[in-house]
């Protein structure tokens, strides 16, 4: 198998933990549903149109075959505000690729070394507790407390990457997570001081059955911490490439706290994260728990979202309208550049590209190469553009006008690298959240 690497941020090369997407769309009237509270879907956040899934890189001999397209069309529930793509009846077949993983980047192992010193310390986990991680992946995380001699068990479903935990010495539980292996882990005693979600919420079809689990697997006085990319963020910087297939759900902290609050568990802190394009780091406990009193850091993100409207329809209505321009600008500047014989390659072949590429009808008579310094990418093809991949080296080679960065929240890192284009008067363009060129 193919190994392939974890984009440091904001790629879609998360492992998938969930199971089918559980049908939402009334049978009779099809009529869509809320996937957390079920009022009737009505209002579209944003409709980006159809688009092949974002982790299918074809490959030369592959490039006489069709592929299957499915809609990005995302709802925001106007009871719960949660922001939600549309489910689709063979949804199965997206998670047929995801069978496998992950090793990730630097920066991201220290933020997860940082993150458990600071868990240690603030909750005083020892020999004595117990740390639990839900799509604990290879055992990327929860290292760091097996080196402090913290007991953890992961729960992961993809077995191969379960089985690399466990050879690190990360004890893993082969398995979906949901309510129902939360009460069996209960049964068991094996309740956690500790329960950890990193990127796996926007992921999960049944979200009900999920965070009632979580809150299952907690101790009485147990730390729920969750990470997910912040809809504020998503909605401020016009980062709707960051939509695509495998995420069901944009949270606000709005919308998690009413959530958490459905399943017995109260928000009492949470801290704002550079990573996807702007995060959240939410911690919850059982409503019943007196260790744990709020922070202000609650009221003060509350106090953007609000600020932002993002608790009235208002704070959603423009984001279809802004992502429309930013299409429109980044076309015409690609058009206008082909039309003066400008040469214009792109750099990166992050899973979010599909979405940009696709919703803003771009093909290689307007970007006519990306390169990825990724082994298994190299010599295939974007999703559906059919746009090649080639090796980075490859822009030293034909020297083009404009080189588009596609995982625009790498841009610092990716100009650096690539500061040699300016010896023939090469120039950056980053199509997010505006067309803009350095
Ligand atoms: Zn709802």
């Amino acid at each position: 198998m193919p190994e392939r690497r974890r984009a440091p941020e904001g790629d879609c090369n998360e492992i998938m933990t969930t199971m089918a997407v559980p049908q939402r769309i009334d049978a009779q009237t099809g009529t869509k549903t809320c996937r957390f509270c079920g009022a009737g879907l009505q209002r579209t956040f944003v409709d980006l149109g159809m688009s092949p899934l974002c982790e299918t890189y074809p490959s030369a001999a592959e490039l006489n075959r069709g592929e299957v397209y499915y809609p990005l069309h995302v709802y925001i529930c106007e009871t719960c505000w949660l922001v939600q793509l549309e489910e689709y009846e063979s949804a199965e077949s997206i998670f047929s690729n995801y069978a496998y993983f992950a090793s990730y980047s630097d920066s991201w192992l220290k933020h997860c070394e940082k993150y458990c010193d600071e868990m240690r310390a603030r909750f005083g986990l020892g020999p004595q507790s117990f740390v639990a991680e839900v799509a604990s992946n290879d055992g990327y995380l929860l290292q760091y407390f097996v080196r402090e001699g913290v007991p953890v068990l992961g729960i992961e479903p993809a077995a191969n990457v379960a089985k690399a935990a466990i050879e690190k010495g990360v004890p893993t539980l082969v398995r979906f997570f949901g309510t129902q292996l939360a009460k069996e882990l209960a049964a068991g005693g094996r309740t956690a001081d500790l329960v950890i979600g990193n990127n796996v919420l926007a992921q999960v079809p049944d979200l009900n059955d999920f965070v009632e689990g979580l809150e299952v697997l907690l101790k009485p006085e147990g730390v729920l911490t969750l990470e997910f990319p912040h809809l504020l963020r998503l909605i401020e910087l016009n980062e709707f490439d960051t939509i695509y297939h495998e995420h069901f759900s944009y949270f606000s902290l709005i919308s998690t706290i009413k959530i958490m609050e459905a399943h017995r568990l109260r928000v009492f802190d949470v801290e704002e994260l550079k990573s996807h394009g702007g995060s959240l780091r939410v911690f919850a406990c059982r409503t019943g728990s007196e260790t744990h009193s709020v922070t202000p850091n609650v009221e003060e993100v509350m106090h953007d979202e609000v600020n932002a409207k993002l608790d009235r329809i208002e704070g959603y209505e423009s984001f279809a309208r802004q992502v429309k321009t930013a299409k429109l600008e980044f076309v015409d500047f690609l058009v206008t550049a082909a039309k003066q014989g400008e040469k214009v390659a792109g750099y990166g072949a992050p899973g979010k590209s599909a979405t940009l590429l696709h919703y803003c009808g771009i093909g290689k008579d307007l970007i006519e190469y990306t390169v990825d310094r990724s082994p298994y990418k190299q010599g295939r093809h974007l999703p559906g553009s059919r746009i090649p991949i080639y090796h980075p080296d490859h822009i030293r080679e034909t020297r083009p006008d404009y080189v588009v960065i596609l995982p625009w929240n790498l841009t610092n890192e990716i100009m650096q690298q690539l500061q040699f284009i300016r010896d023939w008067g090469g120039r950056f363009v980053v199509p997010i959240p505006k067309v803009t060129v350095f």
